[in-house]
């Protein structure tokens, strides 16, 4: 754990992380260049009606645009860590994220064992 080492890691970490950020920026204003919030959610309905194209194309850009926006969240959460400091320690039992974790996600700021927790 030597602090050459962590220092590299974070300056990639942090490339590798604003890089992201802005190309899921660009896809989310691609998908949705009204509001950048929540939007309006609509029904799940199974029944299939006139509209159901619409709906489902609406919904489908919507549900996108939903996980590339909590994704950049992520990334963003991430980069406040790493320039706080926090970076690579879980955010819900503070304990250190694996390193192969971190390389496969670097904007991952909880372990592998809190990650489907809520
Ligand atoms: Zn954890």
């Amino acid at each position: 754990m030597a602090e050459a080492l962590a220092g590299s890691r974070d300056g990639r970490a942090r490339e590798q992380l604003r890089g992201r950020l802005g190309e899921l920026e660009r896809e989310i204003a691609g998908l949705r260049p009204g509001r950048p919030d929540q939007g309006t959610q609509i029904g799940y309905g199974k029944r299939a009606g006139d509209h159901v194209n619409e709906v489902t194309e609406q919904r489908d850009r919507s549900r996108a645009a939903a996980e590339l926006e909590h994704l950049a969240e992520q990334v963003r959460r991430a980069l406040e860590r790493l320039e706080q400091g926090g970076y690579g320690i879980c955010e819900r039992c503070g304990r250190e994220i694996a390193g192969p974790r971190l390389e496969a996600l670097p904007w991952a700021v909880r372990c592998i064992d809190c990650a489907g927790l809520p």
